[in-house]
């Protein structure tokens, strides 16, 4: 590999900008493009245009050095880049297949721009046999163009991205060529820590790796709130059912954290693609329908424990804490937080929400949902207190200054995160799922 290569990344997003900051922060000279000039814009300001905590410190620093560069356009960005990543989005259609149009129209357009001896690297997470339908695009695009394509799944998580990135657990790398595979590595090698492990595989075996990491992640999931339900009946504790279980070295303690259960940009539209792609090939896949149904059931659940302690007494306000899908983003793609405000208004409760960072898009809560600027507005008066994402101000909050605040005493704690001990010594009722 030469020294310094260009390279662009096409997506500015979650991903895209997270891998173009670091390749820019290890020294090499790379573009980020997106079609969103509003993103770009405030890129070129050298700020990030969504929070991710250290991210606008290293837009501001590699673009103030230069090694950022920004751009709505490809003939900018490609013709100069010897590899180029693509971290556009592939949500999931109507019938969960997913949608594959911006992956296709993003590496159609690069590929009419790129020279000779270009790497596509793909970083968006697509059903496997995506790749090989890709390089018939590309062949199709730009006839003689001699290029490889590398399948190389993404795997940080929102809130700790960078993080992950520095720090990954694996880097996969899938492809027949093994010094485009040697190339992508290099650039890795200079972003990871020493002691990353790479993983080099097929095409087809790169891509469904991604799929199947989350898609086990999200059964876990669906797991613990299934016994967490059985836990809420028979008087066990799924907090202490989960560090006993979890205690086995074969199974192991994370992700078995019952709650208001997963949401986000990546999981639900990942096993809805999942069980698409097995439809489509006869596999048969209800063990993640199965996992689905628990999880759509969850915000309901929550709603219904909170509705028989407060009684059906409609107009009653509730405070819900937390819109963004977890803890560290503003992400609020698909949030169960969001859902359990609008099912608790559907329910007759006045509702007021605060999260410190969550971005809700238009119609996202329904208007009975009040959203306000600040914790003691959104607790003033209330009969309870649901805590819907773990934000570290929602788990170290004083109980007692809470419980002044209050008009009622239910706090229901959606995501298992709060000291129960503490919220009953402030003279609180808690309630947790599955405790
Ligand atoms: P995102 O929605 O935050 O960003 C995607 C960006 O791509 C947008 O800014 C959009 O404007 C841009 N875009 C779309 N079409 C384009 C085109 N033709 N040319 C240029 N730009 C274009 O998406 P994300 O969360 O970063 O996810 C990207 C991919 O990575 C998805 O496949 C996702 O499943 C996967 N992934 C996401 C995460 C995560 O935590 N967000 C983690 C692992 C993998």
């Amino acid at each position: 590999m030469k020294s310094s290569p260009q390279v662009t990344v096409i997506g500015a997003g979650y991903v895209g900008l997270v891998t173009a900051t670091l390749l820019a922060e290890a020294g090499i000279k790379t573009h980020i493009l997106d079609l969103a000039s509003p993103k770009i814009k405030t890129i070129k300001r050298g700020r990030a245009p969504f929070f991710e905590p250290g991210l606008d410190e290293l837009v501001a620093k590699t673009i103030k050095n230069n090694r950022l560069l920004a751009t709505t356009s490809y003939r900018q960005a490609v013709p100069s880049s010897e590899i180029i990543f693509c971290c556009v989005g592939t949500p999931d259609k109507k019938d969960g297949s997913s949608n594959l149009g911006y992956v296709h129209k993003a590496l159609r357009t690069a590929a009419g721009l790129a020279a000779d001896g270009v790497v596509f690297v793909q970083k968006s997470t697509v059903p496997a046999g995506t790749g090989q339908s890709l390089i018939k695009t590309i062949n199709k695009m730009a006839p003689g163009l001699q290029f490889s394509y590398v399948s190389n799944p993404e795997f940080l998580r929102e809130g700790s991205a960078i993080t992950d990135s520095r720090h990954p657990d694996r880097v996969v790398l899938g492809g027949d060529s093994p010094a485009a595979i040697r190339r992508v590595a290099g650039l890795y090698r200079l972003i990871t820590k020493p002691g990353a492990k790479y993983l080099q595989t097929s095409l087809e075996s790169a891509e469904l790796i991604k799929v199947t990491a989350n898609a086990f992640l999200a059964l876990k999931i669906s797991f613990a709130n299934s016994i967490a339900k059985l836990a809420g009946q028979t008087g066990a504790d799924i907090k202490s059912v989960m560090d006993g279980v979890g205690l086995d070295k074969r199974i192991g303690r994370a992700f078995l954290n019952a709650g208001r259960g997963y949401g986000g940009g990546c999981f639900p539209k990942d096993v809805a693609g999942l069980i698409a792609a097995a439809a489509q090939s006869g596999a048969d896949m209800t063990i993640m329908e199965s996992v689905v149904k628990v999880n759509n059931s969850m915000p309901n659940y929550v709603v219904k424990r909170l509705s028989d302690q407060l009684g059906a007494k409609t107009g009653q306000l509730v405070a819900v804490l937390g819109l963004s899908f977890k803890a560290g983003t503003s992400d609020s793609r698909r949030s169960p937080a969001v859902a359990i405000s609008n099912l608790l208004a559907d329910c007759g409760y006045r509702v007021t929400t605060y999260d410190p960072k969550a971005v809700i898009a238009n119609r996202q809560l329904k208007t009975a949902v009040k959203r306000l600027p600040n914790l003691p507005a959104a607790l003033k008066g209330v009969a309870a207190v649901v805590v819907a994402t773990d934000w570290p101000e929602f788990v170290n909050l004083d109980w007692s200054n809470v419980k002044g605040q209050m008009a009622g005493d239910l706090v229901l704690d959606a995501m298992n995160c709060l000291d129960d001990a503490a919220v009953t010594k402030a003279g609180l009722r808690y309630t947790g799922i599955g405790r």
